[in-house]
């Protein structure tokens, strides 16, 4: 803490709550644990208010959030241009803020999140140390750094591909697990995707939310096989979001509170994810017939109008049943004492955290991922998008904290993993997985702990080079 106390590092964010949520708990690591003062810059769009509007995470003093002029890309690409290629031309139209936002307050060290490499070169610029933080495991980070590579081995589209793909020392990769953008290399994303993989050896390495105990193997091909990735990875997780203040759960809270130990399972699809109604349909009649308690987070199907209010669905009442109209009929009838449903988002660290619950139906996105297991919670994987197959793989075989449901999920299947999560000799394996990781991921940040040394290592070096940068 001592040597890193006066650092002030800046740390380059991309638009989007799932962004910026891993970056200011980064920060809030950083400055809480290390005394660092972090300038987080946040590129906006012209498209959505800037998301620290709505962050609900407390920021410590010497955390501070600057926005930076909304991006305007609608003369470079139509609004069908796939997620990565969008946030990859806002960072490019948002160089020069950047270059004078660091102008302004200069810092010791410039990390950039994933999706905004392209800013490391101005690092240069300034004569200081360029990191990228990858909000991710290891595995995928793996993935990302060796696609480069990957490209100039396969001829031909990935998803044709029959045998696992193949990154040297880590766990292969099945062909329908691979990430979004490696689904179709003739989409723009995959370029912009591909050089985010060049990009990231040019810095002095990386950060990853993942920590030694869980993915021991891969960070181990880290260290040991550099032809995977040539520059120092940093294991600096678990940061994970604690359980936020939310004055609309009380209701939520009151009934998880009336609820035995460990025998609420919570379904929720993250901040973005949506079902196509015959998925609805199906998990609502899953849930029903596992007969297990549960909280469920749930939005309008894909292909419906947009719900924006906080509405809460709560179960019976007057006797007239409010089941919304993608739903089963008579589904909040017959579920009264058995379920809660909330519209579109809840609190879901905190729902996580409550000692009732005892399982979690998710995507898998990582931020979820963790939350999770910091509660010592098992989880069934149900992804969805971006990475988050690869992370249901890793969860489900590698790590042995999941189980995972099949392409096409149906409700005897969703009831059949619901009853074993909850209830099964397997579940039971995976909650005692759960709570290790629970302990080991608390471990790991402890004075003295792996993450913790590895972020006092990386802080060391950007103090050496800072010190430099004074004398030269
Ligand atoms: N989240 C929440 N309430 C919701 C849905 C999501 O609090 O109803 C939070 C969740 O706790 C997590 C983040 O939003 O911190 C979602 O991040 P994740 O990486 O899991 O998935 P993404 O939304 O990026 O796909």
């Amino acid at each position: 803490n001592s040597t890193s106390a006066n650092l002030h590092v800046a740390i380059l964010s991309s638009p989007g709550m799932g962004h910026l949520i891993p970056v200011v708990l980064l920060s809030n690591r950083l400055a809480t644990h290390h005394g660092v003062t972090v300038t987080v810059l946040l590129v906006t769009t012209t498209v959505s208010p800037p998301e620290s509007n709505l962050l609900k995470i407390p920021l410590h003093p010497l955390v501070n959030i600057l926005e930076l002029p909304p991006a305007d890309i609608s003369h470079l690409v139509d609004s069908s241009a796939k997620i990565v290629t969008q946030l990859c031309l806002m960072v490019r139209v948002s160089l020069p803020s950047i270059r004078s936002a660091m102008m302004n307050r200069r810092p010791h060290a410039l990390f950039v999140d994933l999706f905004c490499t392209e800013a490391l070169p101005i690092a240069a610029e300034f004569n200081i140390p360029n990191y990228v933080f990858v909000p991710s495991n290891a595995w995928f980070t793996a993935l990302l750094a060796h696609s480069p590579i990957l490209h100039q081995q396969f001829s031909e589209e990935y998803v044709n591909q029959t045998d696992p793909i193949h990154i040297p020392g880590c766990k292969p990769v099945r062909p329908e697990d691979l990430v979004d953008p490696m689904l179709d290399q003739k989409d723009q994303q995959y370029d912009e995707y591909l050089k985010i993989g060049e990009n990231i050896p040019s810095s002095d390495g990386v950060l990853i939310n993942s920590w030694v105990d869980l993915e021991p193997e891969t960070l181990r091909a880290f260290a040991e096989n550099r032809s995977v990735i040539n520059i120092p990875v940093h294991p600096v997780g678990p940061l994970v979001r604690e359980s936020e203040p939310d004055h609309h759960s009380s209701e939520l809270v009151q009934w998880l509170d009336r609820q035995p130990d460990e025998s609420v399972v919570l379904a929720s699809f993250g901040s973005g994810g949506v079902l196509s109604q015959q998925q609805m349909t199906e998990l609502a009649w899953g849930l029903e017939l596992s007969r297990q308690r549960f909280v469920w987070v749930v939005r309008r199907p894909t292909g419906g109008p947009v719900d924006n209010a906080f509405l809460r669905v709560t179960n019976g009442g007057d006797g007239e049943d409010s089941t919304p109209d993608y739903l089963p009929e008579g589904f909040l009838t017959r579920t009264k004492d058995q379920g809660f449903l909330v519209c579109n988002w809840a609190p879901q660290a905190k729902i996580l955290s409550h000692p009732a619950v005892g399982g979690f139906l998710t995507h898998c996105g990582w931020n979820s991922t963790l939350e999770s297991i910091g509660s010592g919670v098992p989880l069934i994987a149900w992804p969805l998008y971006a990475e988050q197959k690869m992370n249901a793989a890793l969860l489900a075989e590698e790590v042995g904290v999941a189980v995972r449901t099949s392409k096409v999920v149906g409700r005897e299947e969703i009831e059949a993993m619901v009853k074993a999560l909850m209830e099964g000799e397997e579940g039971g394996r995976l909650r005692e997985k759960a709570k290790q990781l629970k302990k080991s991921g608390a471990e790991a940040l402890k004075l003295g702990g792996p993450s913790h040394e590895s972020m006092c290592e990386l802080l060391a070096k950007i103090g050496v080079a800072s010190r430099n940068n004074v004398i030269s």
